[in-house]
């Protein structure tokens, strides 16, 4: 049972602040431990009653390290929030408030498209709103700080977590690093109630997994961290997130978790980052099972030293970092420093003054998933999707006869991983969205024809033959559980499960148009669909109004604008796949008379399925022929790339024009594309519009051998075009003085 302890009010400075240093110095060594342990909500459930012993003997601590514990994991809901806060502020000699932490990754309760699917859209307006409404339903609910963006580079479409990600190209993938930051936290993350602070993940690499496998092996050598894995963090701090995660993964050798040259010289050092940095969950006491701490005393003397502030949900620090303050292998002022961090991320959240900060139950309920959130959930969803193939099936009437079939057609599972704050329940399913667009006289039938992972039965096949009896049309709605992704969650056959492709044959063989939708959370290895289909529409999980939008672009309401930002590809066995790649010194492709030994596949080709950049459209987009404005670039004189664009169909549409570039005469060997700029452009049918790109020295800038990052006098190429495919290629050379 917990005895109330005696309070004592925060010393404050004569501008009325609490004065930290004071604050700090006031506090025991053990109390200050204590903020460095971050526990998950069941610590806290009743805490001060006595009820939290069990979780409690699970890590070995005391009631009084729950009771000076700086931060919560998973705490969402105004009414606990301040339940738990109000508790802890009683239990807490200093009245040090708790930080709410949890992970708001696409959304709270209005649920946006996951990560991957944001990443599809290339808009960075939609992708900044979606992370503002998400802060802003978080707060209302009482959150502090949000464990997102994750900006890990993905190119492994086996590792679970690139739904998690905005995809394989490092531009790009700063681009929304910086777009989502700007939407948790705002300009004024001390003063507007409607922001939460950001914590981006996971430092460093960590979607470099060998074999895609979770938490596996990561060697990367400097070079390709800093050109490729490296930038979407900097962007994600240079636009001032407060917090960082490490990862699970090792990082040349030494686990992220307790690497010093990634956190002390690298973040802290080099890039001048002075917030909170956190470990992820275990990810401490895991350095024993990585084999570089043989003891939890260990693993907590690495990790601290290494510069991790916060443990998350283990007990390293909390049982043993006093013991090496008192044995003088641990610096006291190391562990000052953490807890100042920390102290100063509750003071810049007014959590002292505040400590329910924007935790409003009342308005709770009028913000969250309020009509103008789920507005701006199907908006981002319509732009997220891509379309991968339509042979002439896409957009279907509204008063065309159809038949639904397939586990997602009636399936709330569109969500995606970290929905866990929404609710399958409230989203909107396929059918639901379908029904909404037909006339009078179209009919839709429904059949789910097998489960996600299980065989269809010979009554379900009966019900398929019913439905699409009458149909014109079949929309196959197919998919992967969304458990079949996220952490944890690798796969090395990333086909559809087989109870699906099982059902594609059978419903191929009834001779009808064939439609399919696909809810999934990575590029899929498309045997067994892409030729049997006549469309597919790529949904990934699009999201609490998921229905509606896939039906938006399945009608022709909205028109598909999405484009890939990771290539799919022919087959499992030609991952890792992806555009920015090294060419060989061998040709590629097929062999010829004079050269046999090529880089290839004997059974596929070198190229994606289906490349980066890529989608297709209502509208068909026809490219002029690109120009430069000057084939000779110096510091002082960029050039310009232009290409006019005419929309040659129907329908209004947006056409993502790229520009990419290579450099054909490094010091180090170059991507054979990089992707350096892009316009979104909406053309009328029959509008006709000039697209041009400033491209200067600057863009050229690489990391060299001595990881110096710089341009090279000599030759490159630029290419303009609607993906990574284009070839217009433009020589131009740098001359720098
Ligand atoms: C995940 C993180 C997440 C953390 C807290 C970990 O297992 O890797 O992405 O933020 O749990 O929930």
């Amino acid at each position: 049972m917990s005895n109330q302890v005696q309070q004592q009010q925060p010393p404050r400075t004569a501008n009325g602040e609490v004065n930290l240093n004071e604050l700090l110095q006031q506090m025991t060594l053990d109390e200050k431990i204590a903020q460095l342990i971050q526990l998950a909500v069941p610590f806290y459930e009743g805490a001060g009653e006595g009820q939290i012993t069990g979780p409690m003997e699970s890590l070995g601590i005391a009631e009084e390290t729950v009771h000076n514990s700086g931060s919560v994991l998973g705490m969402a809901g105004a009414q606990d929030v301040i339940n738990v806060q109000t508790a802890h502020l009683k239990n807490n000699r200093h009245g040090i408030p708790l930080l709410m932490m949890a992970d708001i990754v696409h959304g709270f309760k209005t649920i946006f498209p996951v990560p991957l699917a944001i990443g599809c859209s290339w808009d960075m307006e939609l992708a900044e709103k979606s992370a503002a409404v998400a802060a802003k339903e978080a707060a209302v609910s009482g959150v502090h700080v949000t464990f997102a963006p994750m900006v890990d580079l993905v190119r492994d479409p086996r590792w679970g977590r690139v739904v998690e990600a905005t995809g394989e190209d490092p531009y790009l993938n700063a681009e929304f690093a910086k777009a989502f930051v700007r939407g948790f936290q705002g300009k004024d993350l001390a003063g507007d109630m409607d922001k939460v602070a950001a914590c981006v993940k996971h430092f460093a690499a960590y979607g470099a997994a060998e074999a895609g496998r979770d938490y596996n092996t990561v060697d990367l050598s400097d070079r390709q961290m800093r050109e490729f894995y490296l930038p979407a963090y900097k962007a994600a701090l240079d636009e001032g997130c407060e917090m960082v995660m490490t990862s699970f993964n090792t990082v040349d050798g030494i686990p992220a978790t307790g690497n010093a040259k990634l956190m002390r010289k690298l973040l802290r050092e080099e890039w001048g980052f002075d917030g909170i940095l956190i470990s992820d969950w275990g990810a401490v006491k895991e350095l024993i099972n990585h084999g570089i701490a043989a003891d939890e005393s260990e693993a907590a003397l690495k990790a601290l030293k290494a510069g991790v502030d916060i443990e998350m949900m283990t007990a390293c620090y909390v049982k043993n970092l006093a013991e090496l303050v008192e044995r003088s292998e641990v610096d006291e002022a190391l562990i000052d420093e953490a807890v100042l961090r920390i102290l100063m991320l509750k003071q810049k959240l007014g959590l002292f003054e505040n400590p329910f900060r924007a935790a409003n139950p009342e308005l709770e309920r009028e913000v969250v998933f309020c009509e103008e959130h789920k507005e701006a959930a199907r908006a981002l969803a319509v732009k997220s999707c891509v379309l991968l193939k339509n042979e002439g099936v896409l957009p279907l009437r509204s008063d065309a006869k159809l038949a639904l079939i397939g586990p997602f057609a009636t399936n709330g599972d569109v969500l995606g991983p970290w929905s866990w704050t929404g609710s399958k329940d409230d989203a909107i399913t396929l059918e639901a969205g379908m029904k909404a667009k037909l006339t009078a006289d179209a009919k839709l039938s429904v059949a789910e024809g097998c489960g996600i992972l299980e065989a269809g039965t010979e009554a379900q096949w009966e019900q398929v033959l019913a439905a699409a009896q009458e149909a014109d049309i079949i929309v196959l709605a197919l998919g992967e559980h969304s458990d079949m992704n996220g952490e944890a969650a690798s796969r090395a056959d990333i086909r559809l499960p087989q109870a699906q492709l099982e059902l594609v044959r059978k419903v191929k063989a009834l001779n009808k148009p064939i439609a399919v939708v696909l809810f999934n959370g990575r590029p899929l290895d498309l045997h067994g669909v892409i030729d049997e289909a006549d469309a597919i529409l790529e949904a990934w999980y699009p999201g609490s109004q998921a229905g509606h939008a896939v039906a938006d672009l399945l009608f022709g309401d909205a028109n598909p604008s999405g484009r890939l930002t990771m290539s799919f590809p022919h087959s499992v066995g030609q991952v890792p796949v992806y555009y920015n790649a090294y060419n060989t010194g061998r040709p590629q492709g097929a062999p010829d008379a004079q050269v046999r030994y090529v880089s290839q596949f004997i059974d596929i080709p070198n190229e994606p399925l289906l490349p980066f950049g890529f989608g297709l459209s209502y509208s068909d987009f026809a490219y002029g022929e690109a120009e430069l404005s000057a084939d000779l670039m110096t510091e002082a004189a960029p050039i310009t790339v232009s290409v006019t664009v005419t929309n040659k169909g129907n329908v209004a549409g947006v056409e993502t024009v790229q520009l990419y570039v290579r450099d054909i005469s490094g010091e180090v060997v170059r991507p054979v594309k990089e992707l350096k700029d892009y316009r979104q452009i909406c053309l009328q049918p029959g509008e006709r519009a000039e697209v041009s790109f400033v491209l200067s020295e600057q863009q050229l800038r690489y990391y060299h051998s001595d990881l110096t990052h710089a341009s090279d006098s000599g030759a490159f190429v630029a290419f303009v075009g609607p993906n990574s495919k284009t070839n217009t290629a433009l020589p131009f050379r740098l001359v720098k003085g």
